[in-house]
């Protein structure tokens, strides 16, 4: 399990001592793709996130990649908050348990609920990914989370089908494969920070989601239970920023060589302030560039796994983000259970909400085009095949920094 790894790997980053030791940025980002996880060091060059010629390198690289595979489509998917009440006292959160009342309204969904808000985003919106997410309900369970995927997984059928998803806390592996079972196709889970420490100071009293170790091996669990399509991030801004970055790189590539498999989709909030949460600044946020680059510096270490672009940011940097395509992109989003068609209001964090009738046709406009009937093989399949044709290509040069 990763967390056996854990001290040596994070010490092998530090290895030079508090700095870690520069990565040859030439030698990692001048490759059509670099699956070394080594490239995690880059985040430490001093150049990186000044909007100098190596963030052009790692932005040009990234987005020559992305275009080559996936030609500028990205991947509608819309989050289905299915409940807001939780047991946790994460610090950053509106829905953290002592927060009694700020900005937030506690609300559990029934099924019919759930299905009226599903449809309402089929009908209306035209969306076919749905991303179910739950606060750690007491009475919201595995065996809810099943009957949830299978009530939506019959309702996309009547639409000519679709896909979805769970972000829910970190469950057993018996609980992940009920979740298949019932026809999951991804499920995605941040792991907030690799600094353990940090961790334990912004996950309070002694819940479940206190445990650094038992979140930290979830993904192996996920893999356990017969998930295929994982989703992996960190919360940037909760720690420090580049060796979380430099962890979560490790951590895919620990898991290609354990079990051969690699993040579908990769996780990248930004933490943003909430009215009710205890966190109330960070000095540890990326700054737009930093988070761009890095973002962009990850698309080179792994362009196949599918950057989850999020309303958490404005329209202009979720374009940015979205460079070449290959990614998940959110649209109409509510964070609270039934924010979209049942007239509830609150929110988890704050978002923005881009409604498809008017962003669709934005995002055009920036060479991007939006797929709303997808599935994460389908695009998996289809990417290896153009990136097959594509290394055949003669003109397929490298970029380099000489
Ligand atoms: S981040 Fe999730 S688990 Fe933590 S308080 Fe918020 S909803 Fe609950």
């Amino acid at each position: 399990m990763f967390s056996e790894w854990y001290e040596e790997i994070r010490n092998s980053i530090f290895s030079t001592g508090d700095t870690p030791s520069r990565g040859n940025a030439s030698g990692f980002v001048g490759l059509p793709s670099s699956d070394d996880p080594a490239i995690g060091q880059i985040l430490w060059d001093e150049e990186l996130g000044t909007g100098g010629r190596l963030d052009d390198l790692i932005l040009e690289t990234s987005h020559q990649m992305k275009q080559e595979v996936y030609g500028g489509a990205v991947y509608a998917v819309v989050p289905l908050y299915a409940t807001s009440i939780c047991m946790e006292e994460c610090v950053y959160c509106n829905y953290r348990a002592g927060n009694k009342g700020i900005g937030v309204e506690r609300i559990r969904l029934s099924d019919d609920e759930l299905i009226e808000e599903a449809r309402y985003l089929i009908e209306e919106k035209g969306l076919r990914t749905l991303e179910l997410v739950y606060a750690t309900d007491p009475l919201v369970r595995a065996d809810s989370m099943c009957r949830h995927v299978e009530l939506l997984e019959r309702l996309l059928s009547q639409y000519g089908g679709g896909s979805v998803g769970i972000n829910t806390e970190a469950l057993e592996v018996e609980e992940y494969r009920s979740l298949v079972d019932a026809g999951l196709s991804f499920a995605v889970l941040w792991q907030e920070t690799y600094d353990r420490e940090r961790y334990g100071e912004v996950h309070l009293g002694k819940t479940k989601k206190t445990n650094f170790e038992y979140r930290l091996n979830a993904y192996e669990r996920m893999i356990e239970g017969g998930i295929k399509n994982i989703g992996m991030g960190v919360l940037s801004g909760l720690a420090e920023w580049r060796p979380d970055w430099a962890m979560l790189i490790q951590h895919e590539n620990y898991l290609r060589q354990e079990y051969g498999l690699g993040a579908a989709v990769l996780g990248i909030p930004r933490l943003k302030v909430a009215a009710g949460a205890l966190l109330k600044e960070s000095s540890f946020i990326p700054t737009r560039q930093e988070f761009l680059v890095t973002v962009a510096l990850h698309n080179i270490y792994s362009p196949r796994t599918m950057a989850f672009v999020n309303t958490r940011e404005d329209w202009e940097l979720c374009v940015d983000l979205s460079k070449g395509g290959g990614c998940l992109f959110t649209f109409n989003c509510s964070t609270i259970p039934g924010g979209y068609s049942l007239g509830h209001r609150g929110y988890q964090f704050p978002t923005h909400s881009y409604d498809t009738a008017t962003y669709v046709g934005r995002l055009q406009e920036q060479n991007l085009h939006a797929v709303f009937e997808w599935t994460l093989n389908e695009v998996e399949s289809n990417s290896n095949e153009i990136s097959r044709k594509a290394s055949r290509h003669p003109n397929n040069a490298a970029m380099s920094l000489s």
